[in-house]
């Protein structure tokens, strides 16, 4: 067996000597342990490489804190660090991880086996960040979970099992073009993040940056997302590496049975049930259900959900996501003491949830004050018209010359002085570039993923309120589920009846988050991951372990 190669930052030469001791006696594990006591020569020894992981103590006699871990991870590199201290302080160790430390460990809590099993992780994460699984996003939701799995205690087996999809399934896929000429060969995804709870639920997003890392972040997000609104679904996401605005409907719909077809075996009214994401609609959803359908032989409408009604979708499904995004920023505006009446907001997307969120906002009396598409902002301080808005963008599809406003950039669009500002397009929009510069009280979010941690911590110093992603956005797949109930009972509920009990859900979910937040001094998207985490592992615990 080749032994792993640790570099140990530790000052105190009998603590050196008792972690060499305790890895030495773990049985079918070889570690080749170096020593430093100082952070300077540590640096050095880093700098001259070799190594497979770095366990440092954060008080040397040349640094102390969170500072000597930020010094050896920025030296570090593509080397994982694994802190290993005797300060047992809750907040210090949520600060390391969050700033990239794989684990955060106690001197005197910490046995041979746990400490060689840290570090043999460590390596196995950063190794997988680096193939297949490297995306920003996928970096962004470990980031989050390991933050919140770190304030919550979770047990150490749990927080293994659950930072990495259960399933997934990476395809190519051919389609003609219309010229039955050329023959397009792309990328497709589906990942089920968590098959404890019941199905797996998850959307499925055509987009050009689609990869096996993003949907992985998506697939991950959907599983606390269903815990928190307590559906009895795990997540899972999907999706294929295209830009389908430059399709025609002909070629979409060949991509979309293909696509279906190479995942069929993972989907089904009771295994994984797919619905509408970014670059997708019912009208996708239909072709899905079709072509499933037709495949097993008989019509099967629980086997996705977003689809026409028509087809047994549901009232009220199509608008969901934005008008339960507006349902919580009602009661974040109430929770926060601001009348929304006369408010304004800038709403950046206006497909599915922004054009939503825009059009329930402007019922509200909320003055939209600009939006933004793929195509560029628009700007005017005396408000939009939202009829007008969509009207304009049927016609040409994008917002580009739209005559009521002055076009502006997406980036200013985002400073712009507001009350609300709803990021409802892509991820990582809100970032430690542009969160000083951010003048809003309420971030909505809408998108999934729209700001990094770093950026989160700035707007949480500058007092703006963050109604984070798992909350913000769980409208859609909350009237999924009921549009799946609805299919399994034969059912059909009226518009009044889905959005009354979208809004207990929504509501109730937001307060349990609320009250974990302010009873635990957490920001909210950390008090609402733990909320997901904390149903997750206890389904898991009370479930057991196969075999
Ligand atoms: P959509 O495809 O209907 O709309 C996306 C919008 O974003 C379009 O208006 C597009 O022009 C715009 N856009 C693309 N690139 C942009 C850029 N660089 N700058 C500004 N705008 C840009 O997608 P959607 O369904 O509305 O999804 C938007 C976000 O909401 C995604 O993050 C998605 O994961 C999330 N979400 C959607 C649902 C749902 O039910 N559709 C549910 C939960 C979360």
């Amino acid at each position: 067996m080749t032994p792993l190669k640790v570099l140990l930052i530790e000052d105190s030469p009998t603590d050196a000597v008792l972690i060499k001791g305790l890895l030495s006696r773990v049985p079918r594990a070889h570690f080749d342990v170096e020593t430093s006591e100082e952070l300077s020569t540590g640096l050095q020894m880093i700098a001259d490489g070799g190594f497979d992981v770095i366990l440092s103590d954060l008080t040397l006699p040349d640094s102390q804190g969170l500072e000597t871990f930020q010094r050896v991870f920025a030296a570090a590199g593509d080397v994982p660090v694994v802190v290993l201290t005797g300060t047992d302080d809750l907040s210090l160790a949520a600060q390391t991880v969050e700033a990239g430390a794989q684990s955060y460990l106690v001197k005197g809590k910490i046995d041979g086996n746990g400490l060689a099993r840290a570090l043999r992780y460590a390596i196995q994460r950063t190794d997988a960040e680096h193939a297949e699984w490297h995306s920003p996003m996928f970096q962004l939701a470990q980031q989050q979970f390991l933050k919140a799995a770190q304030i919550m205690d979770l047990d150490d087996n749990l927080r293994e099992r659950l930072l990495f999809p259960q399933r997934t399934l990476a395809v190519t896929l051919p389609f003609r073009r219309d010229d039955y000429l050329e023959v397009e060969t792309v990328f497709g995804y589906r990942v089920q993040h968590l098959l404890t709870m019941g199905p797996t639920k998850g959307g499925i997003r055509y987009h050009e940056d689609v990869s096996l890392g993003e949907v992985s972040a998506l697939a991950m997000w959907m599983t606390w997302k269903c815990a928190l609104m307590r559906l009895p679904f795990g997540g899972a996401k999907g999706g294929v590496r295209i830009d389908p605005t430059v399709l025609t409907s002909h070629e979409l719909q060949r991509l979309t049975r293909r696509y279906t077809t190479e995942i069929l075996d993972m989907i089904g009214p009771d295994k994984d049930i797919p619905a509408p994401d970014m670059g997708t609609n019912e009208r996708v959803m239909a072709w899905l259900m079709d072509t499933y359908s037709q495949q097993v032989g008989h019509t099967v409408p629980t086997v996705v959900t977003g689809k026409p009604v028509v087809l047994g979708g549901s009232h009220g499904r199509k608008e969901a996501t934005g008008r339960g995004l507006v349902y919580l920023i009602e009661a974040a505006a109430e929770h926060l003491e601001l009348n929304l009446r006369g408010a304004t907001a800038v709403v950046q997307g206006f497909g599915n949830v922004g054009s939503n969120a825009t059009r329930f906002l402007e019922e509200l009396g909320v003055k939209v004050i600009a939006v933004s598409d793929v195509s560029g902002a628009i700007y005017n301080p005396r408000g939009l018209s939202v009829s007008a808005l969509l009207s304009h963008v049927r016609d040409n599809r994008v917002l580009e010359g739209f005559p009521d406003g002055e076009p502006i950039s997406n980036a200013q669009m985002l400073e712009l002085p507001c009350d609300v500002l709803v990021p409802a397009a892509l991820q990582n929009q809100i970032t430690e570039q542009n969160a000083e510069r951010i003048q809003c009280k309420i971030v909505a979010e809408g998108a999934n993923g729209p700001t990094t941690l770093e950026a989160d911590e700035i707007l949480q110093d500058r007092g703006v309120f963050v109604l984070p992603d798992v909350v913000g956005n769980a409208g859609g797949v909350t009237v999924s589920y009921f549009e799946w109930v609805q299919g399994t009972q034969n059912y059909t509920w009226t518009l009044d009846e889905i959005n009354s009990r979208l809004h207990t859900i929504l509501v109730d979910a937001f307060r349990r988050t609320l009250d974990r937040a302010s009873r635990h001094n957490l920001d909210v998207r950390t008090a609402a991951l733990i909320e997901g985490i904390q149903r997750v592992a206890s389904a898991k615990l009370s479930r057991g372990l196969f075999p």
